[in-house]
């Protein structure tokens, strides 16, 4: 079992802005409605979402779900948390470095 250090995956949860997720890593379907950008929920294909960049979550209103940039890959990809982890390193090599 790999143990990812709790300060590296803060920073993944945290410095990766959750609009680059969904915009260039995961590249959600998205728009900008009144000022927020909505992206394609991957739980319900619905887009009554809006992303909220001071807490860096991406929320769905129908499902009443917040999603941090681990959990919107691990939704989007259907992988498992360390796939999710290990996407986000590679797409944001910079982080923590
Ligand atoms: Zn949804």
């Amino acid at each position: 079992m790999i143990r990812i250090p709790p300060e590296r995956l803060r920073a993944l949860r945290n410095q990766i802005p959750i609009t680059d997720v969904i915009r260039s890593h995961l590249e959600l379907p998205n728009n900008f409605r009144d000022s927020f950008l909505r992206f394609l929920c991957p739980l319900c294909s619905g887009f009554d979402t809006a992303v909220n960049p001071a807490t860096n979550l991406a929320r769905c209103f129908a499902c009443k779900k917040n999603f941090n940039p681990i959990d919107l890959v691990i939704a989007v990809r259907r992988c498992s948390f360390l796939d999710a982890v290990i996407f986000l390193e590679n797409h944001a090599p910079l982080i923590g470095k």
